[in-house]
């Protein structure tokens, strides 16, 4: 046994800490994991602010629409309103069971949880700032073989008249009380995601975002036809826009725009992106490299410069999603405490990493963009199908369905695979084995469909798009 406290000390309760921690631990180490915001901030910013509340409320949201969809297959009265309180008060319930799931998991595991805020003192001392039973603020102080930070990001607002009045994505859950106009600010997926999800249930929502398309590193296509489909359910997409200032008044928030015009809204949204949460971490005193952005720089076992500080998940700003920081957790805990019994040591991959964007209708897409793989492979051959699903033709909705396979020529590898169109995650996920098995368009192509299904347009693309010149 080693003269510290503690094997491996996690900083951060979130989707990566925790996986490490739980894993570490049932391979024998003798593992602490501090989390800020006590037991309720346990599963992180996925948990508590991201992936599962804004999934809960865009299932909330597509209620609205299969409410009116109803219509058209002989459903009959009136559609019932939303009680925003009770969306609310039923999400933080479900959140709340979840924070107590993941503190019950950790301590089975044999994990100490501590409560607080923690910094690095030094290459092996972690400071806990603490709450003393009177109220007034302690500090507890421990030491650790290894200390992981894996600390996540936070979200960033730009410097601007009003800033103070805008919310993001942490405080957007709770907004009070429901918003009936929403400004929403950005184009990545969190800023897409919120305006269907509001427009959905039932808000009249703007977006804005400064440059020529939403959705930047998406496929060129899907970007285009997603923001069609967004603008056709209603949500008032302005592209190359952004805010000048913002002023409260009576009747909300004047959002003065750079094109001259004017909005009053309820609340306006910032997803304008996210920074690496490292403020008063520590890192400098105790010499861990950052980047330009504050990211924590890690090497391909997640070491930092400092030997037995690693990092990992949104805190090194790579590719900033809870699979993601949950591969890389298990691939250091192999590392560092081996592999369980029978297994070999797990390897993470950055590339085919399959993911949604839950707006509505959904996006998923698993590889490279038709621009991507043209660059990497020179020739691509592209299939393309666009369809009005089976579903819409009774109910009334005009919404549209767009699936897309790039394949590398030379090799009849499929090499991208991307749709937009209603549960798109949930098929992309299946393909997504295909493609790490290394499938071929010959391989698709001897797969029968499952009839009648979207997903079935994937095997059943025979034709190819006409060559496009390339850029
Ligand atoms: C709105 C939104 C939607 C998202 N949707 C998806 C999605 O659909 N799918 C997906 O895969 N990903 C999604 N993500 C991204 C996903 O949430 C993150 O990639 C993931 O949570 C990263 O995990 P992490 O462990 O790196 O950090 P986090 O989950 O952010 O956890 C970090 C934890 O560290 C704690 N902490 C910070 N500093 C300290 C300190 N000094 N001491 C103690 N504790 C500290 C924080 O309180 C927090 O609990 C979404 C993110 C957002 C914001």
């Amino acid at each position: 046994m080693n003269a510290y406290d503690f094997d491996l000390l996690v900083i951060g309760g979130g989707s990566g800490g925790v996986r490490a921690a739980r894993m570490a631990a049932q391979r024998g180490a003798r593992v602490a994991l501090a989390e800020a915001q006590g037991q309720g901030g346990l599963g992180g910013t996925c948990v508590n602010v991201g992936c599962i509340p804004k999934k809960l409320y865009s299932y909330a949201a597509h209620y609205g629409e299969s409410f009116e969809e109803a219509r058209g297959f002989g459903w009959e009265g009136a559609a019932p309103r939303l009680n925003w309180a009770a969306l609310k008060a039923n999400r933080t319930q479900e959140i709340n069971r979840l924070n107590g799931v993941y503190a019950h998991l950790l301590r089975a595991a044999g994990v100490t949880l501590l409560y607080g805020f923690a910094q690095l003192q030094d290459a092996h001392n972690v400071r806990l700032g603490t709450l003393n039973a009177d109220g007034s603020a302690g500090h507890a102080q421990y030491s650790a073989e290894r200390i992981l930070v894996a600390t996540g990001g936070t979200p960033h607002v730009p410097h601007f008249q009003g800033r103070e009045h805008v919310i993001t994505s942490n405080e957007v859950f709770d907004l009070e009380p429901f918003p009936q106009r929403l400004l929403v600010v950005g184009g990545g997926y969190i800023a897409c995601e919120f305006a269907s999800i509001f427009n959905g249930l039932g808000t009249q929502v703007t977006q804005l975002y400064r440059g020529e398309q939403i959705l930047r590193g998406f496929d060129d296509e899907v970007r285009h036809f997603a923001a069609a489909e967004m603008q056709k359910a209603g949500v008032d997409l302005r592209l190359n826009a952004g805010v000048l200032a913002i002023h409260r008044a009576a009747d909300g928030l004047h959002v003065q725009l750079e094109d001259g015009n004017q909005l009053v809204v309820d609340a306006a949204l910032y997803a304008t992106g996210r920074v690496p949460n490292v403020t008063d971490l520590g890192l400098a005193r105790v010499g861990v490299a950052q980047n330009a952005q504050g990211a924590v720089v890690v090497n391909d076992v997640y070491q930092t410069n400092v030997p037995s500080i690693y990092a990992l998940g949104d805190v090194t700003a790579q590719v900033q999603l809870t699979p993601v920081a949950l591969g890389e957790a298990m691939a250091l805990v192999d590392h560092l405490y081996g592999p369980p019994p029978g297994k070999q040591p797990r390897d993470m991959r950055y590339d085919l990493i399959p993911t949604a964007v839950f707006t509505h209708p959904n996006i998923g897409t698993v590889g490279l963009t038709e621009a991507q793989a043209r660059a990497q492979f020179g020739q691509v051959t592209v299939f393309r199908s666009e369809f009005h699903a089976l579903k819409h033709t009774l109910s009334g909705r005009t919404e549209r369905t767009l699936m897309k396979l790039v394949v590398d020529t030379a090799s009849d590898r499929v090499v991208g695979l991307h749709m937009v169109g209603a549960e798109a995650g949930e098929i992309v996920q299946g393909f997504a084995v295909a493609m790490r098995a290394g499938a071929t368009k010959a391989v698709f192509d001897s797969t029968l469909g499952i009839h009648p299904t979207a997903a079935e347009e994937f095997v059943t693309m025979r034709e190819p798009v006409a060559a496009r010149p390339t850029a």
